[in-house]
């Protein structure tokens, strides 16, 4: 084990947050029962806010920065867990009220971690990420709720060429949906196709102002950017199917009326994945090692390293990022 990493902290400066690489040893570890060497992270949009400072994420800073971290056990004093076993977490508070993945050891609580499905790897783990896992908790929302099932049922993706997006369509095309993708950037068309988008929308027409009950088309739909444009989608929802709403890249409003669940039966199904229950990440990690294709999540991801993360985050932040972006912490 190397005796001093490097890691992105977090800290507090006249109030504001500003990200540091800064050299750490294990002993500045917090007390927690599993030591990880962590192998990536990633980078999600709550990581842009955080890394860029403009929005206080780390809520007790000074706090190492990244939401999601995979690795392998060095020691652990919980016996759920071994050296050797092959682990990841999403979300749980790292970077938020705990340190996260922007290091290259980090201690976590023994009920962070799930085991990581064999086939696999830790740079495909965090490929898929919190973006990716929450796409499959959207995508499970939906089929618990019973709105759609696989076959010709048609499925909305806002948000499609960012990281939840992305992942959502390629589980859902791979399920056997009819994906229809709604992204401002005309040019992501080609590599949505390749996920298994097979028709668009352009997302400024979702996010007009449109009438409460519209023309119904959808049976599901996965929702990352919230505002006008989840109201047009809950609107164009078909009679008792679901959105799945999980993000607010175009804004945390939600201006519209209740007609679409009252008159329609549409329910609006929240999903969060930073305290998501044990048994909904298994169940994630599992539709994501059977369904997704990893040719398909090897074309939405780039690998860049740690000191790059600051421009990465405002470049997430401005909505220039496609797909995923793996974090090497080495
Ligand atoms: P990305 O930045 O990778 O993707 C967001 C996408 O939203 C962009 O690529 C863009 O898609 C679209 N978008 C960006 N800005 C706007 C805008 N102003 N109006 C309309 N669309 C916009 O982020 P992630 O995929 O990592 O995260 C998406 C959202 O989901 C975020 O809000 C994030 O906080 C949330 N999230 C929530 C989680 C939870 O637990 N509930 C977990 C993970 C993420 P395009 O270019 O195709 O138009």
């Amino acid at each position: 084990m190397s005796e001093t990493f490097t890691a992105l902290v977090i800290e507090d400066v006249d109030g504001k947050p500003k990200a540091v690489f800064k050299q750490q040893n294990l002993a500045e570890l917090p007390d927690l029962d599993v030591l990880v060497e962590v192998a990536f992270s990633t980078l999600n949009y709550k990581d842009g806010l955080a890394v860029s400072g403009k929005q206080k994420i780390a809520r007790k800073p000074p706090l190492t920065g990244g939401i999601d971290l995979a690795g392998t056990v060095v020691e652990s004093r919980n016996p759920a867990w071994k050296k050797g076993d092959r682990v990841v977490v999403n979300g749980w508070g790292l970077s938020e009220l705990h340190n996260g993945g922007y290091t290259r050891y980090q201690r976590v609580k023994a009920e962070w971690l799930v085991p990581l499905p064999e086939k696999l790897s830790f740079e495909q783990a965090m490929a898929i990420g919190t973006a990716g896992y929450t796409a499959a908790l959207c995508v499970d929302a939906l089929e618990r709720w019973g709105a759609i099932q696989p076959g010709a049922d048609e499925v909305l993706v806002t948000g499609a060429a960012g990281g939840v997006g992305s992942v959502a369509i390629a589980l859902l095309s791979q399920a056997g949906y009819k994906v229809t993708a709604s992204t401002g950037r005309p040019d992501t068309h080609d590599y949505l196709r390749d996920l298994g988008a097979s028709a668009f929308i352009d997302r400024a027409e979702l996010q007009q102002k449109g009438a409460p009950l519209q023309k119904e088309r959808w049976a599901g739909a996965v929702d990352s950017v919230g505002s006008a444009t989840l109201v047009n989608v809950l609107s164009q929802t078909v009679y008792g199917g679901a959105v799945a709403a999980c993000g607010l890249a175009g804004g945390a409003d939600l201006p519209g009326t209740v007609l679409p669940h009252i008159l329609r039966s549409v329910a609006l199904l929240g999903v969060d994945s930073v305290m998501a229950p044990a048994g909904k990440r298994q169940a994630a990690w599992a539709r994501l090692a059977r369904d997704l294709d990893l040719g398909k999540l090897d074309r939405m991801t780039r690998v860049e390293p740690m000191s790059r993360l600051p421009e990465l985050a405002e470049e997430i932040l401005a909505g220039r990022i496609r797909g995923r972006v793996v974090i090497d912490v080495t």
